[in-house]
């Protein structure tokens, strides 16, 4: 695998690749910075979305998914597994993400599936709305509504640095978007759906830098929990993924150049995650194998506990 270095070779593990700790790259970062919201070609390493390694096994045939924020990082794995799995993939993105959403398309077509490529802002109610209604027409129903997409941006000082503008913005992205998705998928959503939500170990413990992001995570994980009692019995499950430091194009924008050097370096695994290392828990939690999984955070953080 291109990504592999700091290699332990044992008997067991001849080039290394199952071991956690040396499986991507495990040394600090160049210190780099990008405008928001960040481009995965402008990343260095270009992060690992499972384009080489992830194998479908047909486990969502004839389902439909609807990813927001789709173009990049966790989206964009999770995007190409559920295509791989056999799922057609509906996905929202920013305008200016333009080029990342073309290649996700074009990953989730390799695949044999279909793509649907919806720009716009999820700060706006009627744009949800209309995500919704798209994805029902063109795909004829949904199944799988992953709430992904995501806003952060870091302060230096916490509460006196944070604008009431970044407050506003952090909670209608991350949020806001959130209920009125959910609320206009709902009509739609038969027994079996899911609804897949990105929290983040950010929803349990929170960094001063990050006060609004983790309020919204801890949000987040509430309305995870209160879905899940009310859609249970209907048939629909609802469950959250709570990401620990993953290499997408959301880091390099909204965090210092120092800390993006060191970024990963303090999980007990030693190095950040990848968007590949996330897909198999979005699928997961999308198919009748996790049937009796529902109002549950499942943390993908290499070794950071939740709670
Ligand atoms: P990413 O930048 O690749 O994806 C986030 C996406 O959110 C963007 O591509 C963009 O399309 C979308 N987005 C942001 N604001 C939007 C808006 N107003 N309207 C429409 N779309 C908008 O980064 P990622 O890390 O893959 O982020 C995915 C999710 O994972 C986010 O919810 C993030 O909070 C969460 N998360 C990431 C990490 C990490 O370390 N990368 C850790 C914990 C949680
Ligand atoms: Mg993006």
């Amino acid at each position: 695998m291109a990504l592999v270095n700091h290699v332990i070779n044992t008997p067991d593990d001849p080039e290394g690749e199952t071991d956690p700790r040396t499986k991507y790259p495990s040394q600090e970062f160049e210190p780099q910075t990008q405008d928001y919201p960040g481009w995965t070609e402008a990343m260095n390493p270009r992060p690992d979305h499972g384009e080489q390694s992830y194998v479908g096994h047909h486990r969502m045939m004839g389902m439909r998914a609807l990813i927001t924020g789709g173009d990049s990082g966790i989206g964009r794995a999770v995007a190409i597994a559920y295509a791989r799995e056999g799922a057609d993939v509906a996905f929202t993105y920013l305008p200016e993400e333009e080029q990342d959403a073309e290649q996700t398309v074009q990953l989730i077509e390799d695949a044999g599936s279909r793509a649907l490529a919806l720009p716009g802002d999820l700060q706006d109610e009627e744009f949800c709305q209309e995500v919704i209604a798209q994805t029902v027409a063109e795909f004829d129903g949904l199944n799988v509504l992953v709430n992904n997409a995501g806003f952060q941006m870091t302060t230096a000082q916490g509460m006196e640095d944070l604008s009431s503008e970044q407050f506003d913005r952090t909670f209608k992205t991350n949020v806001y978007a959130l209920f009125w998705l959910t609320k206009a998928a709902l009509p739609h959503l038969k027994p079996g759906a899911a609804i897949i939500n990105t929290s983040s170990i950010q929803g349990y413990h929170p960094s001063p830098s990050l006060m609004d992001y983790a309020a919204t995570k801890a949000a987040i994980n509430s309305m995870t929990f209160s879905l899940a009692e009310s859609l249970g019995p209907k048939g629909i499950r609802v469950n959250a993924v709570a990401p620990g430091p993953v290499w997408t194009p959301l880091q390099p924008p909204t965090q210092p150049a120092e800390k993006i050097e060191k970024f990963g370096q303090d999980t007990p695994l030693g190095r950040a995650g990848q968007p590949a290392e996330l897909a198999a828990t979005y699928v997961l939690l999308a198919t009748e194998e996790s049937s009796y999984i529902s109002g549950s955070v499942i943390g993908v953080t290499g070794g950071k506990h939740l709670a």
